[in-house]
């Protein structure tokens, strides 16, 4: 046992995992961090914590980190290390040099979920005032972008519902498409509490996640449907409430557009759209259908929580509004213990949505193509903007190949492990003349970087992050930073080295900034967060203390919208060749790719990613618990432990994607959502044959 000894001062900052947003005490003997300690008055986590926040700190003081700049003219040659004065001349000599040949649009930059609302700001400000093109996109896109279409559409707004306290007078609790004692087990370990009071629970979810039997609870309902049937169960379900006569009109009426609930609630009555007529699709028994959506419309206040299961797919912003239209139907939005709540993966995703890293918006999810919202900016900045929203991820990469799009500039992802199909993005950076990567890591994209230049973590620095419940909480600086600079103080020095006259000296007055642009932040400021700990947007004028719970008297587009959603067959297949359909998911003690719950220093970190597959599709190919198996698709193909379990059904296999080894993106598809292009990681059809090991 290691002595910790007697901290000598601390400093109550924000956990830098997951979208919960737990608050901590960080206990310093001179420089070195010694103990992350929950604290009591933290508003998201009452003093509680996980394993990742509490212990999975090492990442930051880990060999592995970077701390010098490095450059290279092509991705061929070895890596110089230079000075910070040289990184940043090059990087701007080469910006201009591509803006003078190619034009601004040949520029463009991704904005990082892990970095501070701050950060991220201005980045997408650099893009758009500095590159000069709305090629601007968040790591967001990947998984969260479809609950930012399907909210808006519907509500009008691109966040979740509730506070995390709602939970505690929910009665039904709905779950689809997350696994919250695992990737959200602070929140998970309150969900708990409340269905060990007597909560009823409704899972939907291809795999038995440790919810639905766990010690003293036991769900009312887990409809194991087949991975990409989502909008098929969820219009079943409306379609036993609408026919038989459970539906809220009082509320409809009330608070909705009328003639769109007759549109939707005439589609989904459809006896196409019955559980019995569905069955052969989404797998899963009818009455369990009927009796989820009975119980979900009578037994009281019904609460939908989800995650990435229901956004990383083909129909995933039309899942989004499936959810959205089941809530409204029931009457289930605008009071404590209801509404539509997105479980966010990444500490700041909210936060990077909310701050204008999306191609087509600014701050406060304002489309660019709106003059008076531009204007408001372009006074600010004293800048011109281009008025067309740019490109997504996806798209920039495209037009890497096709040689229109030649420089990125990445700040905290690493979009060859984390986005879909790799070979794809490997093709795409490799295309482009600049490649910038700021990470705290020599990441897996930095094989394709002509620039890297070195990251900070959340212990060294100021700002704020926006957890899943809208709660803006301060980041605070507890150690200086290894590398010299803070994230926003880097992307500065490079906006001054192109030219520009930023002269920002603490991130308090980058929030004076947002707040000024942004009318859901406009009550926001540093000094408040410090005296008040958080504040949930918006807060303004209506709002001066800020909303636990949005649309109470009413819906911020007005009237709430039914939007029809018909389900549409996924395109990818299986079939002789591919006859399993694999889908993913995270251990509570790792975190996405593992790039920190990896580099914690603590034995109690190693893990492996494996393959769950079902005794029935694991004898039939003569495999059992520990031997390696061959996962193929029409992509590509990896090699992992099998784990034979009954969490899965036959025909579906899981894995998750915590190791590079697993390279679980190397066989994931390019299809992705219709309307956001989120890609479609949770249905791949794979094969799988018996292996000698990686
Ligand atoms: Fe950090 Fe999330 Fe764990 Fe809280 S639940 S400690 S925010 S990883």
């Amino acid at each position: 046992v290691k002595e910790i000894g007697k901290p000598e001062r601390a400093v109550v900052t924000t956990c830098a995992y997951c979208g919960v947003g737990c608050t901590f005490r960080a206990e310093m003997r001179g420089e070195q961090l010694v103990r992350m300690v929950p604290w009591k008055e933290g508003k998201a986590n009452r003093g509680h914590s996980c394993v990742k926040g509490r212990f999975a700190y090492g990442y930051a003081s880990h060999q592995d980190r970077v701390l010098n700049p490095m450059i290279r003219d092509s991705i061929d040659l070895p890596w110089r290390e230079v000075s910070w004065d040289e990184a940043l001349r090059y990087t701007a000599d080469k910006v201009r040099q591509i803006k003078a040949e190619s034009g601004a649009r040949a520029l463009g930059g991704i904005t990082s979920s892990r970095c501070t609302n701050e950060e991220t700001f201005l980045v997408q400000k650099l893009i758009r005032a500095g590159f000069g093109a709305n090629n601007v996109d968040t790591c967001a896109r990947v998984c969260h972008s479809p609950t930012g279409y399907g909210l808006s559409q519907t509500f009008g707004t691109s966040a979740g519902t509730q506070d995390f306290d709602s939970v505690m007078d929910s009665d039904v609790i709905m779950v689809i498409g997350a696994n919250p004692t695992d990737a959200h087990p602070v929140f998970g370990s309150r969900m708990k509490r409340r269905l060990r009071q007597g909560a009823k629970l409704i899972v939907i979810d291809p795999r038995r996640i440790d919810l639905v039997r766990s010690p003293n609870i036991q769900a009312d309902y887990h409809l194991p449907l087949q991975p990409g049937t989502n909008v098929a169960v969820l219009t079943s379900i409306a379609h036993v409430i609408v026919t038989e006569g459970l539906a809220d009109e009082a509320f409809i009426r009330e608070r909705c557009d009328w003639d769109e609930y007759q549109d939707w609630a005439a589609f989904v009555s459809d006896p196409k759209n019955s559980p019995e007529f569905l069955e052969a699709v989404t797998r899963v028994p009818a009455e369990a259908v009927r009796g989820a959506a009975r119980l979900f419309a009578t037994g009281g206040n019904g609460a939908i929580y989800y995650g990435l299961g229901v956004t990383e797919h083909s129909q995933g912003s039309s899942t989004v509004m499936s959810i959205a239209n089941l809530a409204m139907a029931t009457g289930n939005i605008g009071r404590r213990g209801v509404g539509v709540n997105p479980l966010r993966g990444q500490n700041n995703v909210q936060g990077s949505c909310d701050m204008g890293s999306f191609p087509h918006e600014l701050s406060g999810y304002r489309h660019i193509s709106d003059g008076a919202t531009r204007k408001l900016f372009e006074d600010d900045w004293g800048v011109k903007l281009d008025s067309e929203p740019g490109l997504r991820i996806p798209n920039m990469l495209d037009a890497a190949v096709d040689g229109t799009f030649r420089g990125i500039y990445i700040q905290g992802e690493d979009i060859l492990q984390s986005d879909p199909d790799t070979k794809h993005v490997s093709a795409g950076l490799a295309a482009m003349d600049l490649v910038i990567v700021q990470d705290l890591f020599l990441n897996e994209t930095a094989n394709y970087a002509h620039v890297f230049l070195p990251g900070s973590t959340f212990l060294e620095k100021d700002g704020t992050f926006t957890n899943a419940e809208r709660r803006i909480q301060p980041v605070r600086k507890v150690m200086e930073p290894a590398n010299g600079y803070a994230d926003w103080e880097v992307t500065q020095l490079l906006a001054n080295a192109m030219g520009l006259d930023w002269n920002y000296t603490h991130p308090s007055q980058i929030l004076a900034e947002i707040a000024r642009l942004t009318p859901t932040f406009t009550g926001v400021s540093w000094e408040r967060l410090n005296a008040e700990g958080s504040l949930q947007w918006p807060v303004n004028d209506k709002f001066p203390d800020g909303a636990p719970i949005m649309h109470v008297d009413g819906f911020v587009r007005g009237k709430g919208k039914f939007i029809v959603t018909e389900y549409v067959p996924t395109d990818e297949k299986t079939g002789p060749r591919f006859p399993l359909l694999l889908t993913t998911g995270r251990i509570l003690s790792q975190y996405n790719v593992g790039a920190q719950t990896r580099r914690t220093g603590n034995v109690a970190w190693h893990s492996e990613d494996v393959l769950e597959m079902h005794a029935t599709d694991a004898e039939n190919r003569g495999l059992k618990s520990g031997d390696w198996a061959k996962l193929s698709s029409r992509t590509g193909d990896t090699t992992l432990r099998v784990q034979v379990t009954d969490r899965v059904a036959p025909g579906v296999v899981y894995t998750t994607f915590h190791h590079p080894t697993t390279q679980a993106n190397v066989v994931t598809t390019d299809f992705s959502d219709w309307a956001t292009n989120c890609p479609e990681y949770k249905v791949t059809a794979v094969q799988i044959t018996p292996s000698n090991g990686p």
